[in-house]
């Protein structure tokens, strides 16, 4: 009697009382978990650190960023520390940046929009803004950003008028780049909390500008 090889896909496990599709795990998966086995094995590191470390990186997020930015906004002083000594700026905030080697902050103006990509491989500013984006590490975006960076950005719904220059950053494992996005018009009574919250990821890469304050979005946000 044949199996039907799909059959096994589609059985599921009652873990934690609600049903998980079993499947089978990648070959780098399993790669992965079996040196995690042996530096546990080998006491090379604990549980704890494992988690300690996972637990890091889920905390750097586009947020980190975002703060740096409505501050920015809101605080000339700041900014301009921000521009002059971008890690000095984010200890400040209690951001740790000290494991990028070269930290630039690229001030959006409305003239000149700056894109960040990196055509090698995926560098990323990830103390400030986390992991990066599927998209970002794609070949189509390393390609497109630098051969077509305006047809880049009106995918992501953005038309920029020919008299606006953009000025595409390539990062390296020495160098990363934030775009500080234009502050949108309309802000001028928005709190810093509240104007973060229209400082998206993508703005920071600089593909889009800042959310526009439209009158839902500070509920919505
Ligand atoms: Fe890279």
């Amino acid at each position: 009697m044949s199996v039907d090889p799909s059959a096994k896909q589609n059985e599921t496990t009652q873990e934690h009382g609600h049903p998980h599709p079993k499947h089978e795990l990648s070959y780098h998966a399993k790669r992965i978990y079996a040196i995690r086995e042996l530096l546990l094995e080998k006491g090379v590191v604990t549980r704890e650190d494992i988690q300690a470390q996972i637990d890091y990186q889920e905390a750097r997020s586009p947020a980190n960023g975002a703060r740096l930015v409505a501050r920015a906004w809101v605080d000339p002083k700041f900014k301009a520390r921000l521009l002059a000594d971008p890690k000095a700026a984010c200890a400040e905030m209690g951001i740790d940046a000290t494991s990028l080697n070269e930290f630039v902050v690229l001030e959006n103006s409305e003239k000149v929009r700056h894109m960040v990509v990196c055509t090698l491989c995926s560098c990323y500013p990830r103390p400030i803004l986390g992991r990066p984006p599927d998209w970002y590490k794609s070949f189509n975006y390393r390609a497109r950003a630098v051969n077509d960076p305006r047809g880049v950005m009106r995918e992501f719904g953005q038309e920029l008028g020919a008299d606006i220059e953009v000025r595409v950053h390539d990062s390296t494992a020495d160098i990363r780049y934030l775009v500080l996005p234009l502050r949108p018009p309309g802000t001028e009574g928005m709190s810093g909390e509240e104007l973060a919250k229209l400082v998206t990821r993508d703005s920071m890469i600089g593909v889009v500008d800042a959310l526009p304050a439209l009158p839902g979005s500070r509920k919505n946000a």
